[in-house]
């Protein structure tokens, strides 16, 4: 990612230099900084994913078992409602000229039982496996709304940038060295990542959380950004509403200074 933390400094400031652009959901209970400037994202000339295409991938035999399946299939469920939703609708306040955010779909779905995560996965081993499954064809190709949401199994703890879930983080988004964009989800096996809530609905949050920030800022720190609150969802971070039957993240509104 060495390329990409150099192409980064060349828009931001200089105090957002120093650490690499927050894009992950936070444990729970999450407080913001009371000391941080009151939120509002700029907008860094970086692309947006304008009509998501959503592929969710399964990692790991786990999911053939009935429990981990039936929750893969309510997460699809999630997506094709979400996708076309409200939540949607409400990010189209970041349209920029010649990139207006609409809705998105969901162009697929695979069970990856061929090959295990283990206990430990590195984001690096995640972009590794996005690249292969895209070289052999067994994923969709990549166009610039693609965004691939990898799920984890139970019990395996995913690492990134010296972080690990369940410790540090509860998800996260990201783009590789070419312009993949990609969201990796822990399975939310800890208090901290269910956030004092059922598992279908801390998994519909943070997904939201991070379903908005990819399309708002699909290279972090590139899209819409706040230096010292981070991307669109990192700012509202587990305040939690109800969308049809989905429990999702409310998402910080620069036009209504508010989490809505
Ligand atoms: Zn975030």
């Amino acid at each position: 990612m060495s390329t990409r933390a150099v192409s980064k400094t060349n828009h931001s400031t200089e105090k957002s230099q120093t650490k690499s652009p927050i894009r992950i959901v936070p444990l729970h209970p999450h407080v913001r900084d009371a000391a941080a400037p009151a939120p509002h994202l700029t907008y860094r000339n970086g692309p947006l994913l304008t009509n998501v295409e959503l592929f969710t991938l399964f990692w790991g035999a786990a999911w053939q078992e009935a429990a981990n399946t039936q929750l893969s299939q309510q997460m699809n469920s999630f997506f094709d409602f979400i996708l076309t939703s409200q939540l949607l609708d409400q990010l189209a306040e970041y349209s920029v000229p010649g990139k207006s955010i609409g809705h998105g779909k969901r162009i697929g779905t695979k069970i990856l039982a061929t090959s295990e995560p283990g206990k430990s996965v590195q984001d690096s081993a995640i972009q590794s496996l996005l690249k292969s499954e895209l070289a052999n064809g067994t994923i969709p190709p990549a166009n610039a709304n693609s965004l691939y949401f990898v799920f984890f199994p139970p019990g395996t703890q995913v690492k990134q940038g010296g972080a690990a879930s369940c410790k540090d983080f509860c998800g996260y988004h990201d783009a590789t060295p070419d312009d993949i964009f990609y969201a990796a989800m822990p399975f939310p096996g800890c208090p901290g990542c269910l956030g004092g809530i059922a598992l279908l609905p801390a998994l519909t949050s943070t997904s939201s959380h991070e379903l908005c920030e990819a399309i708002t800022d699909p290279i972090p720190g590139q899209g819409w950004y706040d230096d010292s609150n981070g991307e669109i969802g990192d700012i509202c971070a587990w305040k939690t509403k109800q969308l049809g039957p989905y429990t999702i993240q409310l998402e910080w509104s620069n036009s209504a200074g508010n989490c809505i």
